[in-house]
């Protein structure tokens, strides 16, 4: 084998996932050569170019709170930390909150988190109608009984994050191949390299698994049952008549619709949709927005009554069906296979954290600065389950 294809760490997927895993590796002094094998280098498809990314702290469990808070501040310092040669990178981070609307319903659970999210030194704060309305003075409270809000998180241009993140890692001496992995050979518990589409292997006895939506495929390439499957979510950009003289914060309302402000104040929106079945679907579909979107989204802000669909478009959730939160770390029994997948729609903003985690797991053995260890795959093994509760 020609030496330049032996690696000490292969990571598959060159995603914001994978590339702030190989931005930390290299940042931190990993020794040895590390490869990103990405099979798009264009990310038309990949998800985190065709996400909302936003960022909040608002979660119910510790580890998505720790993984968030480290996330927050490292973006605030993004552009100095990817610099290269002088060059920032501009992410356009919008700090105008998020803000979840209660009603009746939902709002126990709201004051929970709160309580909750204060404890772990979140700045979260419960208002009241009244303080609900200054910050969205067009909003309908009809039905509501408060809401909770966190200044600070936000959203920025994801585009942009993970070209800081590549071209930052490639300055630190990562290759990126623009190559699909097809094939992970593995002797025993022990790793020997990969197979990529033109035959060629690679070898190295460590590699991650950051293939987003790929990732159960990824993981059967070596074996290995990952329960995370592609699901389609879809966007829609809206103009109002009449645009807005004031930032929405990234507004979660009862009816799991979320609206954020876009560039030109035009209007980000969407829904989950709960029956959507599995499968690498990127069909854009305008019906589920005057089915599914709109009578929520014009009941909440009257305005919204009379808007304009301008475009939009769909991407793929990498949902984790176990329990709808990331797996991250080293497989218990085969030695050397590292996962970050299965992140279930809030897997953007925890990049910085999990590459961080990873980069420490990898070099040291051990978590220092963010312990993700409650999202091991061991939790699988066990049958344990890291239930969030604020998943949008
Ligand atoms: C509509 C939408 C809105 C979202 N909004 C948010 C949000 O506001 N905040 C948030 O935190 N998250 C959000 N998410 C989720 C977020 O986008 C993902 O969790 C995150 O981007 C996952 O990053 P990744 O690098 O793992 O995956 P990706 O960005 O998909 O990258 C994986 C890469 O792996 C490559 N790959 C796969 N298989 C192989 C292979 N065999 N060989 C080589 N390369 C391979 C792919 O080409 C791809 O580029 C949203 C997602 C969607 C779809």
């Amino acid at each position: 084998m020609i030496s330049q294809n032996i690696f000490d760490l292969i990571i598959i997927g060159g995603g914001v996932m994978g590339s702030s895993i190989a931005y930390h590796l290299a940042n931190d002094g990993f020794q040895g050569r590390i490869a990103v094998f990405e099979k798009d280098p264009t990310y038309e498809k990949a998800s985190t170019v065709l996400s909302v990314g936003g960022i909040r702290r608002q979660f119910s469990t510790e580890v998505n709170i720790w993984i968030c808070q480290y996330s927050l501040s490292f973006f605030k310092e993004f552009g100095d930390r990817m610099e290269v040669e002088g060059e920032r990178p501009e992410i356009d981070f919008k700090p105008r909150g998020y803000l979840f609307l209660g009603n009746e319903k939902n709002w126990p659970l709201l004051v929970k988190h709160q309580a909750f999210q204060k404890s772990h030194g979140v700045e979260t704060h419960l208002l009241n109608l009244e303080e609900t309305l200054r910050l969205i003075p067009d909003l309908n409270p009809e039905d509501l009984v408060g809401s909770s809000f966190s200044p600070g998180d936000g959203y920025m241009d994801p585009h942009s994050v993970l070209q800081g993140f590549v071209r930052k890692a490639k300055h630190l001496g990562v290759t990126y191949l623009p190559q699909e992995v097809v094939g992970i050979l593995r002797k025993g518990n022990r790793l020997e390299g990969v197979e990529t589409k033109d035959g060629t292997i690679y070898a190295s006895h460590s590699l991650v698994n950051a293939a987003g939506p790929f990732g159960g495929d990824v993981g059967r390439m070596a074996g290995i049952e990952i329960p995370v499957v592609p699901v389609r979510r879809m966007v829609y950009l809206v103009k109002p008549p009449r645009l807005f003289d004031y930032d929405l914060p990234l507004t979660i309302d009862p009816s799991g619709v979320y609206f954020l402000h876009e560039t030109g104040k035009q209007i980000l929106t969407g829904k989950s949709r709960k029956e959507e079945p599995p499968g690498f679907n990127y069909e854009w579909d305008r019906s589920y927005f005057q089915e599914a979107i709109w009578p929520s989204l014009a009941h909440r802000i009257p305005l919204f009554n009379e808007l304009k669909v301008v475009s939009g478009w769909a991407g793929l959730y990498e949902i984790n069906q176990w329990d709808f939160n990331g797996i991250i770390g080293e497989h218990p029994e085969v030695k050397g296979f590292y996962m970050a997948v299965g992140f279930s729609g809030h897997g953007f903003q925890q990049a910085p954290a999990v590459g961080k985690a990873l980069s420490e797991l990898i070099r040291l053995g051990r978590y220092e600065t963010v312990d993700v260890s409650a999202l091991g795959y061991e939790r699988i093994f066990e049958g344990r389950k890291v239930l969030e509760e604020e998943v949008i």
